[in-house]
């Protein structure tokens, strides 16, 4: 026992000196890219698993034909990386192999499928989420994730924090085997200065006053309480026309699907695995998470992906075809604003709102829904009218 105890105590110190490093290595990575200046936007593309070699396939259809002018006079390359697949990361041991995370950091921004992340506990090789090694590596700091159901005044932007929290030493807890295990959880200042101003910075440019920060400070004080402190230290000093509200995560869970007071909140910002889950939550109530798509913006790198994840059953089940692309089409828009192409985005969003209010289109996931291939057809043919 005593040598467990040495091990962990060891392994603990080792974790918080990386831990010290990171947030130096912070700023200089949190600069961001004047896409404008460009002599070539490199878009990279990696299909993922399960569902993800679909859904991308029209998810770059649809790029390519938005972006056929840029692509035409080598203004925009859409490259086609390979080798994010669950086979590939098995195989080499690693949660993205170091070919395609060159290939992917030679990009400037990255449309990326769901990838499979092989549980815990099974007896299977431990691979960390390849999502949360990508976030680590380009520090990918701010989730950002829209829902809209506009009949119901919902207008809501989440600002989830990207990089820390339970899932930057999520793969790296310590055992005592027999008797506990420990997970760690991190919220650095500078890393929560960051999403915070991201977020405000979004709320001022967008109009928007309401802010809810999301935590559970009043069991995990020292993470959630620094959080929720240090957003509202940003706020009062440098953003005072916000309205500021602390919530509890429990409680926002339950105000999100409460007809009566959901309309009125805005943006939220909230540390990682809070956001994880409300996000989906939130996606459903906008119906379902094969409609959401979501940002993960650091400063020299972005990627732009579905909320949702491989969907491996509906592979299984062969109907895969019938997955809704929606959710990384939405991802395709998400990253055209991000790059300033905003004709293309709106053009793109005008699409897919006539697809939602399209009869004919029906995505239920099954055979008697559409494809996803009819999805993307009607979607093309709205853009090409418009
Ligand atoms: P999932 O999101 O893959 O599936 C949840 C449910 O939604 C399933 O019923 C699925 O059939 C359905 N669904 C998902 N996408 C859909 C779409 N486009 N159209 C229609 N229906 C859709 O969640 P899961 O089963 O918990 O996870 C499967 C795998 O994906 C896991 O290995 C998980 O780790 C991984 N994952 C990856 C990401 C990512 O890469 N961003 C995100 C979440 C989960």
């Amino acid at each position: 026992m005593n040598e467990s105890i040495k091990n962990a105590t060891a392994q603990f110190e080792t974790l918080l000196r990386e831990q010290i490093e990171r947030t130096k290595r912070m700023e200089e990575l949190s600069k961001p890219v004047d896409y404008a200046a460009l002599d070539k936007l490199v878009i990279g593309v990696c299909d993922g698993d399960g569902i993800g070699p679909i859904i991308c396939r029209e998810a770059t259809r649809v790029l390519e034909t938005l972006l056929a002018d840029k692509i035409a006079a080598g203004k925009v390359e859409i490259r086609r990386i390979e080798g994010l697949t669950l086979e590939n990361r098995m195989a080499q041991g690693k949660s993205i192999p170091d070919d395609v995370l060159a290939a992917i950091k030679e990009c400037h921004v990255l449309l990326k499928g769901p990838t499979t992340t092989p549980k815990g506990g099974t007896g299977a090789k431990e691979l960390e989420s390849a999502n949360v090694a990508l976030r680590r590596e380009l520090d990918l700091f701010a989730n950002v994730r829209p829902v809209a159901v506009p009949e119901e005044g919902i207008d809501w932007t989440f600002y989830r924090e990207n990089t820390e929290g339970e899932y930057v030493l999520g793969s790296r807890g310590v055992e005592i085997p027999g008797v506990l295990a420990c997970d760690f959880k991190v919220t650095t200042d500078l890393g929560t200065e960051r999403i915070a101003r991201a977020a405000y910075e979004f709320a001022r440019k967008n109009g928007k006053k309401n802010v809810a920060i999301v935590t559970k400070a009043n069991i995990m004080k020292k993470t959630d309480g620094k959080f929720a402190r240090i957003c509202r230290e940003l706020a009062e000093r440098e953003y005072p026309e916000l309205v500021l509200e602390d919530w509890y995560i429990d409680i926002m869970a339950a105000n999100l699907v409460n007809p009566a007071i959901r309309s009125k909140f805005e943006v939220f910002v909230l540390p990682n695995l809070y956001g994880d889950i409300i996000t989906d939550e939130a996606a459903q109530i906008q119906g379902g998470v094969g409609t959401a798509g979501s940002a993960n913006v650091g400063g020299r790198y972005a990627m732009f992906e579905a909320v949702h994840g491989s969907a491996p059953r509906m592979i299984e089940e062969g109907i895969g075809e019938y997955a809704n692309p929606a959710s990384i089409i939405k991802a395709d828009e998400m990253l055209l604003r991000h790059v300033g192409f905003a004709e293309a985005a709106d053009k793109l969003a005008a699409a897919m709102q006539k697809c939602t209010a399209d009869k004919s289109l029906n995505m239920t996931g099954d055979k008697n829904g559409s494809t996803c291939r009819e999805y993307a057809n009607k979607l093309l043919a709205y853009i090409s009218e418009d």
